[in-house]
């Protein structure tokens, strides 16, 4: 069963204090509710050999699955600006690591997995409705070209879990190159174990970055692709409208993936300051907030590596500081560019990124980002009429008018030739997103009737965000009005 499966479980063989060995309680009446044909490939898990009732004993921990050897990985963490000197994965275990045939290791991991050493006060559960939420959403992201960690299963359960009511447990199979976060080093370096923290960067480098390996100043080179990966990925969330909603270190991928879903929303309107988790009282994860975020972050991950950087304390914080300099200009480039092709513009011009701000101040607080710029990908330069139904969405008519004509200016300046453009801009203004109230009806027909037909068919919907996919059309649509009134926090 599953024999072409390699497990070489690489963290597994780090010393014990950077993980919890224990395995999965299992949770009644498990069931798949949901298989992603994707992942399942991904893993090189072939069809024939791929046996779901003997899977499930072994991922819900009924049965040990030979080779694996299932651990909760410990971290620490920055959370809402505050050091919280040990996390862990209170409710998740890395089952084990696959190596594929290009020799990329695979993490499998279950969230909602039962309680761990790094539980706290938790249950070690996951509810369905999160669980749900993170299958579509990381699918969604990937869908998009959004590196994240992927989903391979969801997993429902005849188990009850309490929140603020009780609600039905679940699992969710969660699949990604590496869980290691900015708060793995942070763990080592506020324990002061720098021996663990050159430990943990070097299996970093090794499995992840194996191109600086044997390099010098190897440490500062990969504090380096870690800014550049995450300046660009939260550029693509920018570029995307996607807000995270809990950007604490903990939740920040050391490889640059997007990873702990949570309280996540895409923005329907417009809104820069808007705000996912309804537990975010002050708005430090507002939508607008994730580049200076992301820096912030970056600058706690700088100050965990400072012993790798350099013996000499004062030449270590310098490099850190130097580098942190650039986070800036990272950012901007990759969202300039990102902007660029949002609007079609192939050349670049001084006034682009003033273009897309100001579209932007237009549309504030009354305007669909999607469906705007998806509808923004099929307008005639030299047909002034086909801007009408765009300026119609905004109530400043005069401002959208001067915006609208300008930016035909702009395109009839660099000759750009509407087929091309309507055909390129197709490819990055998404038709379809993961909209909070699609997720929400998927979640109440799931938890109400037992049916993940809602489920199967948005995972089918977001896998091709770019395409017309025609019988879907009514998803991109903007949201009902009892969208508004769904509250999504950090209770999961
Ligand atoms: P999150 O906000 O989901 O990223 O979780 C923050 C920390 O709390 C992580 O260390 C989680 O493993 C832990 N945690 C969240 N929910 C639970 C739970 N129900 N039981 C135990 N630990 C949890
Ligand atoms: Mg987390």
């Amino acid at each position: 069963m599953f024999s072409q499966l390699k497990f070489d479980n690489q963290y597994a063989r780090l010393p014990a204090e950077f993980y919890h060995k224990v395995s999965p309680e299992p949770l009644e009446g498990a069931e798949f509710a949901s298989l992603n044909p994707d992942v399942q490939s991904l893993l090189g898990f072939t069809q024939a050999d791929f046996n779901v009732q003997q899977f499930i004993l072994y991922v819900t921990g009924v049965e040990a699955w030979s080779g694996s050897e299932p651990l909760a990985m410990c971290y620490a963490g920055h959370q809402f600006g505050t050091y919280v000197p040990r996390l862990g994965d209170g409710r998740a275990v890395l089952l084990g690591q696959i190596r594929d045939e290009q020799q990329q290791l695979w993490d499998l991991q279950i969230k909602g997995s039962g309680i761990t050493r790094y539980s706290r006060q938790g249950d070690g559960r996951a509810v369905l409705r999160s669980c749900i939420r993170e299958y579509l959403c990381s699918e969604a992201m990937h869908g998009l070209g959004i590196p994240t960690t992927r989903a391979l299963a969801l997993i429902s359960s005849k188990q009850t879990v309490y929140r603020e009511t009780f609600e039905p447990g679940a699992m969710m199979l969660r699949v990604a190159q590496s869980h290691v976060r900015f708060g793995s080093l942070e763990y080592f370096y506020y324990a002061q174990k720098f021996d663990y923290l050159q430990l943990l960067a070097d299996y970093v480098i090794r499995e992840h970055y194996p191109d600086l390996e044997g390099q010098t100043d190897v440490y500062q080179k990969l504090f380096v692709m870690v800014l550049k990966k995450t300046a660009k990925l939260i550029a693509q969330w920018q570029g995307v409208g996607f807000a995270h909603g809990v950007l604490n270190t903990d939740n920040m991928s050391i490889i640059g993936l997007t990873l702990d879903y949570g309280p996540f929303a895409f923005l329907d309107t417009y809104e820069a300051n808007y705000i996912c988790n309804h537990s975010d009282t002050s708005g430090r994860y507002a939508f607008s907030q994730q580049p200076q975020i992301g820096l912030f972050n970056l600058s706690c991950l700088a100050q965990a590596m400072l012993p790798l950087f350099d013996d000499d304390p004062e030449r270590a914080a310098e490099f850190a500081k130097a580098e942190l300099a650039h986070y800036q200009t990272l950012y901007q480039t990759a969202y300039l560019n990102i902007s660029r092709d949002k609007l079609g513009l192939f050349e670049q011009e001084k006034g682009d990124s003033e273009l897309m701000a100001s579209l932007l101040a237009l549309m504030e607080g009354q305007v669909d980002y999607t469906l705007f710029f998806r509808q923004l990908s099929a307008l005639y330069v030299e047909q002034e009429s086909s801007q009408n139904a765009l300026a119609e969405q905004f109530s400043n008519s005069r401002g959208v008018s001067d915006w609208l004509a300008r930016y035909r200016v702009r395109l009839f300046q660099e000759k750009s030739n509407d087929t091309d453009r309507h055909a390129r801009m197709k490819t990055v203004n998404a038709k379809y997103i993961l909209r909070n109230h699609m997720a929400e009806s998927a979640i109440k027909l799931a938890e109400n009737e037992n049916d993940f037909s809602e489920v199967e068919r948005l995972l089918t919907l977001l896998r091709r965000p770019f395409d017309e996919q025609p019988s879907y059309a009514h998803y991109a649509q903007k949201p009902p009005a009892w969208a508004g009134e769904i509250c999504i926090s950090c209770s999961s």
